[in-house]
């Protein structure tokens, strides 16, 4: 019995030691509940929709200003991240994970629900503030993309 209790404490010794080393180096993934209904990711190449339709699609008008396709969602957005892919919000429509993302400071644009203002407002669809199921987490790691 005593001999257990005290492997048991050294496990624990050793398990905090790990985790407290790990979380001061601050990892390149932060571990973060994804829940797909409630994001879009959109192509930091054309703008569109990731995967979708539109993305990528040849002929389209380029915008002169950014380089995206023209009226894409992304198009001429304070989102765009280089060619990075950008995830949006479907909750708020901020920048997923972002420091505006899901706060309640921002006025909510009257037509669309999300924040006013943000990359998605008027550009994708809300979602359900309820929304559940299907969420997980993951940590992302250095390079996504
Ligand atoms: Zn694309
Ligand atoms: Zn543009
Ligand atoms: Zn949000
Ligand atoms: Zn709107």
């Amino acid at each position: 019995m005593t001999k257990w209790s005290c492997l048991m404490v050294l496990c624990l010794a050793a398990m905090s030691l790990t985790l407290a080393g790990c979380g001061e180096k601050a990892p390149a993934g932060i571990p973060h509940t994804h829940n797909p209904h409630a994001e879009v990711t959109l192509c930091g190449h054309c703008g569109q929709i990731k995967d979708g339709e539109k993305c990528c699609q040849e002929g389209v008008a380029v915008c002169s200003n950014c380089g995206l396709h023209k009226g894409s969602i992304l198009c001429c957005s304070p989102a765009i991240s280089g060619v990075r892919d950008v995830v949006l919000c479907r909750k708020c429509g901020e920048v997923l994970l972002s420091k505006k993302c899901c706060t309640a400071g921002p006025a909510l644009c009257p037509k669309c629900g999300l924040h006013r203002g943000s990359p998605g407002c008027c550009k994708i669809e809300k979602v359900a503030d309820d929304v559940t199921g299907e969420e997980y987490e993951h940590a992302h790691a250095g390079n996504h993309g």
